[in-house]
């Protein structure tokens, strides 16, 4: 079997890795948003593709697959709605940008007809191949393929994952196989211990509603916004959250499928106490101060959350929880420059703190996870040039046949 890296290779977002055999199966097939959007290269021959999880950089391009052809789309439930969600909005912002379309509505519309909803382990027979998914405890919905050949070798491919629990989430499941295609967002980094780390942001958010400050925490619609909400509603502090954007959309979405989470009853509850903002009297009420606002654009790159940015009163804080890419304007705010705001650019005088509530797998728990599986090959994607090649190179130390493969690059794999 060849392994063609269309995106994702050597970097994060766009992923896009396409196995060449028997049948050919896409995995992931997503953009990326940076200053502008970029595309991976093109899959030729697709008969299924697997999305891995809602979030763009993976599920965003496999509308442009139902062009012309309706390759099958395995997934999970919540993965097929918040797929969609994301994907009609990401229309909306082209439309706006005037970017160019890649695709329409139509073809989103083919790729909902064409879903087969999948359960976690339980497999699904295409071809010669079996496919199963594992729950990758990154957000609802997440997976880790584990695809079976005929001859019983087995490739997982782990999309963004996290072997640590989170509120709504217990750990990734270990998928043991021979190849293993395995992110490597965080390869270089541990993320700081999440009890502390709640502990230290919480007071955080305290302090800043005491002295009447407004705490404004950028989210990402998906993930990060109910993961938030919960985890304040376990605090005490949800009838003190304001939601704006679409983060109500998605905690639907998320409720809906309320098997696919841990603690269900906890957003139910946050969800009831927290506030939906819905009228400007609403966005008045939440810049009052004391309160707390949970709203997208997770990177400050549009959204509601810049009709916040520039109105907060002295007294309030930023908070970032996320990962800021390069050329967006949660990267600007951290490194000291102007926002880029309705064509214009401001600086903004609010003080800010990065949080680090990352939803990806950390160094230790990535190279854990990694011996736990025990694979021959590892192929290290979804990280930057550096952390892949140095993961690879650490990996073969090992004695993994460890590779950080490039954009365009095909490997052969013994399948
Ligand atoms: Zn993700
Ligand atoms: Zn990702």
């Amino acid at each position: 079997m060849d392994i063609r890296f269309l995106g994702g290779a050597g970097e994060v977002g766009r992923s896009g890795f396409l196995l060449e055999g028997s049948k050919n199966i896409l995995l992931d097939y997503g953009i990326k948003l940076d200053r502008k959007t970029e595309y991976p290269e093109q899959a030729d021959r697709v008969d299924a593709v697997v999305i891995s999880h809602a979030h763009l950089d993976h599920s965003g391009y496999t509308p442009t697959l139902y062009n012309s052809a309706f390759p099958a789309a395995f997934g999970t439930l919540p993965t097929r709605d918040l797929s969609e969600l994301l994907i009609n909005d990401s229309i909306k912002i082209n439309r706006l940008q005037k970017t160019g379309q890649r695709f329409v509505k139509r073809e989103l519309r083919e790729l909902v007809n064409n879903y087969i909803p999948c359960n976690y382990r339980n497999p699904v027979e295409f071809g010669e191949y079996s496919v199963t998914l594992h729950d990758a405890g990154h957000i609802s919905g997440s997976a880790i393929t584990e695809i079976e050949g005929r001859k019983g070798r087995v490739l997982a491919y782990t999309g963004d994952f996290k072997p640590e629990p989170q509120t709504l989430h217990h750990g990734a499941e270990l998928v043991k196989c021979d190849v293993l295609i395995t992110e490597s967002t965080y390869a270089m980094k541990d993320h700081p211990d999440r009890t502390q780390l709640r502990r230290k942001f919480i007071d955080h958010v305290k302090d800043v509603m005491d002295s009447n400050g407004v705490a404004l925490v950028p989210v990402f619609a998906v993930g990060r916004a109910q993961e938030m909400l919960a985890m304040l509603q376990e605090e005490g502090l949800a009838d003190r959250v304001f939601l704006d954007g679409m983060a109500k959309a998605a905690t639907e979405i998320v409720m809906d499928y309320h098997g696919f989470i841990d603690n269900p009853q906890v957003l139910q509850k946050a969800m009831s106490n927290a506030r939906w903002i819905q009228t400007p009297r609403d966005r008045s009420h939440a810049l009052g101060g004391g309160t707390i606002i949970l709203t997208t654009a997770g990177m400050l790159n549009g959204g509601p959350v810049l009709n916040y940015i520039t109105k907060l009163n002295r007294n309030s804080h930023i908070f970032l929880t996320g990962y800021q890419a390069e050329g967006t304007n949660g990267r600007n705010l951290i490194e000291g420059r102007p926002l880029e705001i309705d064509e214009g650019t401001v600086r903004i005088k609010t003080p800010f703190s990065f949080y680090d509530f990352s939803a990806h797998a950390g160094r230790t728990d990535l190279f854990n996870y990694i011996r736990k599986a025990e694979p021959e090959t590892v192929i290290c994607v979804h990280g930057d040039k550096d952390n892949s090649e140095k993961m690879s190179e650490e990996l073969k130390l090992e004695g993994f046949d460890a590779h950080a493969p490039k954009i365009g690059e095909r490997m052969s794999i013994e399948f």
